[in-house]
């Protein structure tokens, strides 16, 4: 069902460009001894459910178990990835996932980072990757990540 919805069809939102605008921007954050400043940034959706609840989070249990979802579902890597070459013809260049859920699955995140390398050559954003409620990624995850999206960093 959630491989089924289109996350990016921003062309039926009325003010479209305003969305956007106020939704994209970076404030050109800077990035760590980097000289990358992302321009353009936008989220990822690849899954949405958690069996936490921390209190702080949109996309925590309780407010899930509403519209039925009471675990982490993720969406097919294979769409996933066409959306990431989506965003970027948009002018996307930084993605933002925010998806750590309880139980969290490197297994998925291997999975997509497997797809990705497929499309590697054709990629030229970065990713933020936030982790808020669980561990750390493993240093694996963190290595496959720079090598995915490997903005100049020096
Ligand atoms: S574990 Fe992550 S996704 Fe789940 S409720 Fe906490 S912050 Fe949200």
């Amino acid at each position: 069902m959630i491989n089924s919805f289109d996350f990016y069809n921003f062309d039926i939102i009325e003010n479209k460009e305003l969305y956007l605008r106020s939704t994209s921007t970076t404030g050109q954050y800077i990035i760590t001894n980097s000289k990358y400043i992302p321009q353009k940034l936008y989220f990822l959706f690849v899954g949405s459910g958690c069996s936490s609840v921390c209190s702080y989070c949109a996309g925590n249990a309780y407010y899930f178990s509403s519209v039925g979802i009471r675990k982490p579902i993720f969406r097919d890597t294979k769409v996933i990835v066409k959306d990431i070459l989506r965003l970027q013809s948009m002018g996307v260049d930084i993605l933002y996932v925010e998806f750590d859920p309880k139980p969290f699955s490197e297994k998925f995140y291997n999975e997509l980072f497997n797809e990705l390398k497929s499309v590697r050559r054709k990629l030229e954003l970065g990713l933020h990757f936030g982790v808020w409620a669980g561990r750390l990624p493993s240093e694996k995850m963190i290595e496959s990540i720079s090598n995915i999206f490997p903005r100049e960093m020096a």
